[in-house]
C-alpha cells in the first residue's frame, strides 16, 4: 500500500456556497497514477464541510442551503462571541471528510454524484487535503 498527499486550494465567493471540486480531485487522482484504491478528502476548517450530492440540477444544492438556513439560523442567541456559530454547527452536521473509491484510475462516483466543498462562513481561501491511496 502506498499513498500520496495533495493540497487543493478553494476560493469561495459567498457566505454560503457549494463548490463542485470533482474535476480537481479527478485531476489529482490522474496525477497520482493510482488505478485502484481510495481517495480520502479532508478539509482543514471548522466552518466548512464536504458532501456528495447531485450535480445535474444546480437547484438541488440551492435547496440544501436554503433549508439548512432554516434548520440552523444565522442568528439564534448563540453564545460563541465570534458570531459564526451557525457555520460551526453546519460544519459538524456535514462533516469535514469523505472517502471515495478509485477504480480504473477514476473516482467511482454515481452518474449524478459530485464532490462539493461546502462553504458556510465565506468568502475565504480554503484548503482541502486529498490523500490518494493505492490498495
Ligand atoms: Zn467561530
Amino acid at each position: 500500500m502506498s499513498s500520496k498527499l495533495f493540497t487543493l486550494e478553494v476560493q469561495t465567493r459567498q457566505r454560503s456556497q457549494f463548490i463542485d471540486i470533482t474535476s480537481e480531485v479527478e485531476r489529482i487522482v490522474t496525477q497520482s497514477g493510482v488505478k485502484e484504491g481510495t481517495a480520502r478528502i479532508f478539509t482543514l476548517h471548522t466552518t466548512a464541510g464536504l458532501t456528495i450530492n447531485e450535480n445535474a440540477d444546480p437547484t438541488v444544492v440551492e435547496d440544501i442551503l436554503m433549508e439548512l438556513n432554516k434548520v440552523v439560523p444565522l442568528n439564534d442567541g448563540y453564545r460563541h462571541m465570534e458570531g459564526n456559530s451557525a457555520a460551526h454547527i453546519k460544519s459538524s452536521l456535514f462533516g469535514v471528510s469523505l472517502a471515495v473509491f478509485i477504480t480504473g484510475g477514476r473516482l467511482a462516483l454515481g452518474t449524478w454524484q459530485s464532490l462539493y466543498f461546502c462553504e458556510f462562513n465565506g468568502p475565504r481561501q480554503r484548503k482541502v487535503l486529498v490523500k490518494v491511496i493505492e490498495e
